[in-house]
């Protein structure tokens, strides 16, 4: 497995397995790799005869008072994790790479980065969408493989490449989770013990959330009441947002008679964590 840092060299790699006929599978990260992650690289991997895995901490995505500097940065250790899931090559551009300029042109998906994350991550699935789409187009995959961890990222990334009638498929993959429910992050590495205790409250306010929907409530308010009532068990845990909106138009519902997301942030220390369930919907993207 190669690791390439510029844009010559891993359209050399994409071209030189085009020749031989394969398929190429793309799986965008930030690294501090985890299993979730190895998940999306062993899903490309069953599908395309070719993965290339990308590690890169966009700046564009981040808001001036967010975790940039303190992201987990360490692409040895993500290198291992890449070769053992059976990726072919990394591609981890230096920012003067993927931003050699000023960017002038942006990728700005409407409506559906109004809500949820969107309403507090102001410019975040601008940076998203404009680096995905420089990925494609450097990369030019087949397909692009993605966490429901980031839900509102998927419908996102979905919807331009619908708008822009770009030619890869989007491929979601479930979120992977520890044993005691809390969906894997790059981010679960700066929560203290007693924080990463509390942060298990998340993944078990959307358990509570399934089961008083399959009980026959499907009123919004009272399954986020449901949903706060387990959250505010842990002291520590702020909640950012606790909601239920429609799958594909993010737009806050008052009754689940379609298929819907409840997602909620929430702070815990320093740290911001997310997490989502679908409502409504027979699959195990959620995993829980
Ligand atoms: P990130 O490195 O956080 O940008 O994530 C890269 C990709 O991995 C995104 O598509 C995420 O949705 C996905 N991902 C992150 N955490 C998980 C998880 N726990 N299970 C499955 N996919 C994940």
């Amino acid at each position: 497995m190669k690791i390439v840092k510029t844009i010559e060299e891993i359209r050399q790699e994409i071209r030189q397995a085009r020749q031989h006929s394969h398929s190429i599978g793309f799986v965008p990260t930030m690294g501090a790799l985890h299993a979730g992650h190895r998940s999306l690289i062993e899903a490309a991997r069953k599908q395309c005869s070719f993965v290339a895995v990308s590690i890169y901490v966009n700046p564009t995505q981040f808001g001036p008072a967010e975790d940039f500097s303190r992201y987990p940065r360490n692409v040895t250790a993500d290198a291992i994790v890449c070769e053992k899931a059976g990726a072919d090559v990394i591609f981890a551009p230096d920012d003067s790479v993927l931003y050699p300029t000023e960017q002038r042109v942006w990728v700005v998906v409407e409506k559906l980065t109004d809500n949820l994350c969107g309403r507090f991550r102001p410019g975040h699935f601008r940076g998203v969408a404009t680096v995905c789409v420089k990925f494609f187009n450097i990369i030019g995959p087949d397909q692009a493989f993605f966490g429901q961890k980031d839900a509102q990222q998927v419908v996102v990334i979905r919807r331009m490449v619908t708008d822009l009638n770009l030619p890869l498929q989007i491929v979601t993959c479930p979120t992977l989770r520890e044993p005691d429910g809390l969906a894997m992050s790059s981010r679960n590495q700066y929560l203290s013990p007693e924080q990463r205790k509390q942060a298990v409250l998340l993944s078990a306010a959307l358990r509570e959330c399934k089961r008083v929907f399959s009980q026959g409530q499907h009123n919004v308010s009272a399954l986020i009441a449901a949903m706060r009532m387990i959250l505010s068990q842990g002291p520590i845990l702020h909640p950012e947002y606790v909601q239920i909106v429609d799958m594909d138009s993010l737009e806050d519902i008052d009754t689940v008679d379609r298929p819907a997301l409840a997602a909620m942030a929430v702070r815990c220390g320093q740290t911001r964590l997310i997490d989502n369930c679908l409502l409504g919907l027979q699959n195990g993207l959620d995993s829980l």
